[in-house]
């Protein structure tokens, strides 16, 4: 089985394929790691990869192409799922092109879906304490006080990265870029939207549903 993970930032998509890995054995494709794992071997071309990262180029889609059949080549596991990539209709192109060339397809495209709204406020709120480290939500999840690690009442603070405008930014580029993608696999009959706005577990359940698996279990 064939699996992309799509999800907007905050949607927890990681948290999600972290589940699927660990739990179903699906292997994981990471881009960025295998680029790495290409240059340090020392091939031609990681030599040519290097080049353009050390002039701090962006990777051509071509070698993007190279890594990708490689992977899939080299992947033994009868689970793969794709995270993080493809990022915009030219990667999901060229993700279909590698895997009918290894007579390979994608089986679902599963898209995590939060309303918009819901997603920027889950956001906003989460807060992290200098102290304990932990990190809270003011609405659904505020700390109790004092800490029960330190002590003492947590000292809390908002991470640039989860300001309205950072956060609002990066989900606005995200819709731009993922749209024409949820298309895309709308037509081929591949998408599988699945509600986010949920617990971790519950979410889990029916990500499980969708692929037609058991928990816990290879089924
Ligand atoms: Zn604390």
């Amino acid at each position: 089985m064939i699996i992309v993970f799509l999800g907007p930032p905050g949607s927890g998509k990681g948290t999600q394929a972290g589940i699927l890995a660990r739990e179903h054995g699906f292997r994981h494709f990471d881009a960025g790691s295998l680029l790495r794992a290409e240059v340090e071997s020392g091939s031609e071309l990681g030599e040519e990869i290097a080049s353009y990262i050390n002039q701090g180029r962006l990777v051509p889609i071509r070698i993007i192409g190279e890594i990708t059949k490689k992977f899939l080549r080299e992947t033994q596991s009868d689970r793969t799922m794709f995270d993080g990539f493809p990022r915009n209709l030219e990667q999901a192109a060229l993700l279909s092109e590698s895997l009918a060339a290894l007579n390979q397809d994608l089986d679902h495209a599963l898209y995590l879906h939060i309303d918009e709204d819901d997603l920027l406020a889950r956001i906003v709120n989460r807060r992290v304490c200098r102290s304990c480290k932990r990190i809270y939500n003011l609405v659904s999840n505020p700390p109790q006080q004092p800490c029960s690690a330190t002590g003492e009442d947590c000292d809390l603070y908002q991470r640039e990265d989860d300001s309205e405008e950072v956060f609002g930014r990066r989900l606005r580029i995200y819709q731009e870029e993922t749209a024409p993608i949820l298309r895309f696999y709308e037509e081929q009959g591949k998408l599988r939207t699945i509600d986010a706005d949920a617990d971790i577990p519950d979410v889990s359940e029916r990500i499980r549903g969708v692929l037609g698996m058991a928990r816990n279990g290879k089924a």
